[in-house]
């Protein structure tokens, strides 16, 4: 970059929201050549750091640069990208897939804050908000609310709370990093508001959000006749209609919120990932998307400064018509195609590419049966088959000598992993509809049959042999949260909660949960079986199904017509005989041996179903109901590895911390992409991103 064009850099990004032109223009420069950059850094590249064995620094030509580079335009990316451009960093935000948002966009926007945030007060005060879209009354009472940044970290460090799997999930949070984070709550949520985000009544607290106190609130738009950021406000169109339609704004149907918020209020991922990529497009932000880190390009390979990345081209194509898919919207994107390019971050890189959830084979460092890639993560679809949740940051970060934390905090963890009580569809954590660009890679929404639903069917492995009690299948251990109460996994409720007294996890708490309290069934465990189908050297447990016939649709009220199954997606499967079935599962592209225990297996069903007693599961009673066609249906049964816990080490200022206890200068990682925190979702990525963001700006330019 020459000096000229530095100096259109700063000066745009002291007034960034002047001349958007100007600045997107400038302040990136497209083919930088070796030299003026490479040769003022020094230094050499060792061959696992970057795939160019013995190349010097001076020999990498710089395809890109700029100040700060964000890899991953989701939960954690979003909200870095804006702060470091706030603080009058040039930005680049690099992310894998086609479109902005993450899985932030697909979530249901749920975000548990607290330590007194606006939210909270708000509420507190019964008031409204600006615009007067909460007209509801607070849900919570007023000293539910009254919360503080001591409190929040006390909750997040808490020794003392065991879940109603018996797990203490609190206990073993990285303390520095929580320090930070509740230090940092309050200053995010009002920068969420600052950037176009606006939230319902506060409801509760996520999993991982502490038990004093009430903490989380879901993002709302307002439904209108024109979708519009600032104003707030979602066309019926772009908010999608239930088992009918999704748009691209909003992957899944956004919420009525009448009750969370008022009438024509709407809530999901969509009222937080839309308004945040606005507010970044509007500030300056540019976007490369289609492009994958592959590798951090760091001075030495566990020594010296990051100096930027190497990315690859990864479009995404209709598989219908071949068209490329892309972005809503186009403002600030930079369209780069070329294979592969490097990119220099002056000051800093952030990793916010989320977790490993998507890859079996990084799955496996928790869980090595989860090796069997039938399973896919959530959000499967949106964001791209085979690279969604790939492990990205993790990979390029251990390459250059990254520590890892919290990785045990999946064990049991009833979000991590589960089974999904939507059968037909691969992507099974939640629906989506034809209208995002992303339905045919699903081609089925899935039929959500309820935990009561379970009732209707067996479930069998790749075999076709049951493997437990399909009505405790799908039940999980509760993780202790506000309000408290046995309910929650906490003794006590809220307003009688001690946190860190040791009574919170007393013998007689543990054998009270062992009286109904405890709700840990092995049901994942066992469907991860090894099984007469599995074989060396993985000892794969196989894809999992249902089995029903027409009575059990018609008793559970389900729709098995498309969107919600489809013909063709290897899903769904429909015969006039149980044999006939057995032999179209075989078209499932992860049916791997023959299921020959099926018809046995359906027949002795029905034999249990005749005395009413399951010799088997021990299933019994009004439960239980004969499958005797005509039509005989097979659905995929899935278990999503949903989220992450355990990832990047990082500190209180989220600078990733290498094996030996040290920083690796000008690296930054937050969101799923990081561990040490045993904490679901949304918040815990906005408020990584809302510090990385700011200490990225802050460094230095190399
Ligand atoms: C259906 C659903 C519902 C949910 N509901 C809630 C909720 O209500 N409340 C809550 O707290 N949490 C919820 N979550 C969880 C929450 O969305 C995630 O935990 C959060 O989005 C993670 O943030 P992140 O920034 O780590 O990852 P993401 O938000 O997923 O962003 C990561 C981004 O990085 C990109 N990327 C990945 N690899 C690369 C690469 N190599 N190069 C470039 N880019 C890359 C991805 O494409 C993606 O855009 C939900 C999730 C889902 C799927």
């Amino acid at each position: 970059m020459t000096d000229d064009k530095v100096k259109h850099a700063d000066e745009a990004a002291s007034d960034h929201r002047e001349d958007e032109s100007l600045t997107r223009r400038d302040f990136i420069k497209k083919g930088a050549v070796v030299g003026a950059g490479a040769a003022a850094i020094g230094g050499t590249i060792a061959a696992a750091s970057v795939a160019k064995a013995d190349a010097s620094i001076d020999d990498i030509v710089w395809d890109y640069e700029v100040d700060v580079v964000v890899v991953g335009a989701g939960c954690a990316g979003l909200p870095a990208a804006i702060r470091a451009r706030d603080l009058g960093a040039t930005v680049l935000l690099v992310d894998q897939n086609f479109d902005v948002g993450g899985k932030m966009l697909h979530s249901g926007s749920w975000t548990s804050l607290g330590g007194g945030d606006a939210v909270q007060k708000r509420d507190l005060a019964g008031a409204s908000d600006a615009e007067g879209m909460v007209t509801v009354e607070p849900l919570v009472e007023p000293a539910a609310l009254e919360d503080n940044p001591e409190l929040l970290f006390k909750d997040m460090t808490d020794w003392s709370i065991v879940d109603t799997g018996g797990v203490p999930r609190y206990r073993y949070n990285e303390r520095d990093l929580h320090r930070a984070w509740a230090n940092n709550t309050v200053g995010t949520r009002q920068f969420l508001l600052d950037n176009y985000v606006r939230y319902a009544r506060i409801n509760g607290t996520h999993y991982g959000g502490g038990v004093s106190r009430a903490r989380a609130a879901s993002a709302v738009l307002r439904l209108g006749d024109k979708t519009d950021m600032r104003a707030g406000t979602v066309t019926p169109e772009d908010a999608g209609k239930k088992g009918e339609f999704s748009s691209q704004f909003a992957p899944r149907v956004m919420s009525d919120s009448t009750k969370r918020a008022g009438e024509g209020i709407v809530h999901n991922g969509a009222a937080m990932a839309r308004p945040l990529e606005f507010s970044a497009r509007e500030k300056g932000v540019h976007f490369m998307l289609n492009r994958h880190l592959d590798e951090l390009i760091r001075e030495e390979q566990f020594s010296g400064q990051i100096l930027g990345i190497s990315a690859s081209y990864t479009p995404r194509f209709d598989p219908n018509t071949g068209e490329r898919l892309e972005s809503l919207w186009g403002e600030g994107n930079i369209d780069e195609r070329r294979e592969s390019i490097n990119i220099r971050a002056r000051k800093a890189v952030v990793l916010a590419s989320g977790g490993y959830a998507g890859n079996p084979q990084m799955r496996s460092m928790f869980y090595p049966a989860m090796r069997e890639p039938t399973f896919v993560t959530s959000a499967w679809a949106l964001l791209g088959p085979d690279r969604a949740e790939d492990g990205s940051a993790m990979k390029a970060g251990l390459a250059v000598g990254a520590n890892l934390s919290g990785m045990q905090q999946n064990y049991n963890h009833s979000v991590t992993y589960h089974i999904k009580t939507r059968i037909a569809t691969r992507d099974a954590y939640t629906d989506m509809y034809p209208g995002h660009p992303t339905f045919p890679f699903r081609g089925s929404a899935g039929v959500d049959i309820g935990t009561k639903g379970f009732e209707h069917v067996i479930a069998v492995n790749q075999v076709g042999k049951r493997f437990f009690n399909e009505i405790d299948l799908p039940k999980r251990p509760r993780h202790p949260r506000w309000p408290g109460g046995a309910k929650e996994g906490v003794p006590r409720d809220w307003s009688e909660h001690v946190p860190t007294d040791w009574r919170n996890s007393r013998p007689e708490w543990i054998a009270e949960l062992a009286q109904g309290a405890y709700t840990r069934h092995d049901g994942v465990d066992a469907a991860l079986a090894i099984n007469e189908g599995s074989s060396e050297p993985d000892f794969l447990s196989g894809p999992l199904w249902v089995i029903f016939d027409d009575a059990a649709v018609e008793r559970g009220g389900w729709n098995i017509n498309y969107p919600f199954t489809s013909p063709d997606n290897g899903q769904f499967f429909s015969a006039s005989s149980i044999e006939a079935l057995a032999q179209e599962i075989m078209k499932n592209p992860y049916s791997r041996v023959p299921m020959s225990h099926l018809a046995d297996t359906v027949a002795a069903w029905n034999g249990f179903v005749d005395k009413a007693y399951d010799d088997d599961f021990e299933r019994q009673g009004e439960k239980m109901h004969k499958i005797e066609g005509p039509t005989f249906y097979a659905a995929s049964l899935m278990i999503i590895w949903h989220d992450t816990y355990g990832g990047l080490r990082i500190n209180g200022k989220t600078q990733v911390v290498d094996m030996d206890g040290k920083v690796i200068p000008r690296l930054y990682a937050g969101g799923e992409a990081s561990g040490g925190g045993g904490q679901h979702g949304l918040g815990r990525g906005v408020v990584h991103g809302y510090i990385a963001g700011k200490e990225a700006a802050m460094e230095s330019s190399s």
